[in-house]
């Protein structure tokens, strides 16, 4: 079968992101949701202290009663939100989070470098509506951990697409089986040639970090990555003996991360 190497972007697609004119969510392991509009996705976690949400989808208060509503329609409890964790500080991710600090009291994370990015260089000049709107509370860097009751995301370093970009690796669970989850936060390759070296080279890193903590999950903030959509369609309706296609193994991942590659390669031959 011939199966395309790469997902097709194009102009509709950023226009996409930022479509509020539908969502949908699914659990996808006992303890993750995922929220997603077209284009762009959140996760909720849960853990043993209340739940963290990473990354706030489009700055829309749809998108934001979007995700209370996902959570409280799995049975868990908004109220219990304790944080806001950011993987880069591009509007589509940093999203509907100043409702959460006004609702919630959120603290929020996110490095330092993208804070400053954020404020100095807002992803749609022309238009204030989407500035930076909140204030970074705790400046998360490469190395780090974000810790709340049994659960711990580890933080990497993966500038790129943005110059101070975070990906994750956290545990999930799914009747009583961990797997370790990857989220390569800067979905894709930056404009200028120097850029996209460094982003192969955190590609590299973070690749290696995730074999040496047994990830066998991938996860991807952008639905257009990884058929996040029909992922989730299926996941909703998913039966007790069908497989969580989530679960890819740690070749599987490995492989998974070839698309980030190809993607490079292509802009590499474009710049
Ligand atoms: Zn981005």
């Amino acid at each position: 079968m011939n199966r395309l190497n790469k997902p097709v972007i194009t102009k509709e697609t950023i226009k996409a992101m930022e479509d509020m004119s539908f969502f949908i969510h699914a659990k996808i392991f006992d303890d993750l949701l995922i929220v997603a509009q077209k284009e762009t996705n959140c996760f909720v976690l849960k853990t043993s202290e209340g739940l963290i949400v990473i990354d706030a989808i489009w700055p829309s208060k749809k998108a934001f009663e979007a995700i209370v509503n996902a959570i409280k329609f799995i049975g868990w409890d908004p109220n219990t939100i304790k944080k806001l964790v950011l993987t880069h500080g591009h509007v589509d991710h940093t999203g509907c989070g100043k409702w959460f600090i006004d609702k919630y009291h959120v603290p929020t994370y996110l490095s330092k470098i993208d804070d400053i990015f954020w404020e100095e260089h807002p992803a749609k000049p022309d238009r204030p509506e989407t500035w930076k709107d909140y204030k970074i509370d705790v400046y998360v860097k490469d190395g780090d951990t974000i810790t709340l009751g049994n659960k711990t995301i580890y933080v990497y370093g993966t500038p790129g697409h943005t110059p101070g970009g975070l990906s994750y690796i956290f545990p999930v669970e799914e009747d009583g089986k961990l797997h370790m989850a990857a989220l390569w936060g800067g979905t894709t390759p930056p404009w200028a040639k120097n850029e996209v070296k460094e982003y192969i080279k955190s590609l590299d890193y973070f690749i290696s970090e995730a074999m040496s903590k047994k990830v066998d999950v991938a996860l991807s903030n952008h639905t257009s990555i990884d058929n996040g959509l029909e992922r989730i369609t299926y996941s909703k309706v998913r039966m007790d003996y069908m497989p969580n296609i989530y679960i890819i193994g740690q070749d599987g991942f490995k492989n998974y991360c070839q698309v980030f590659k190809t993607l490079s390669y292509d802009a590499l031959e474009r710049l």
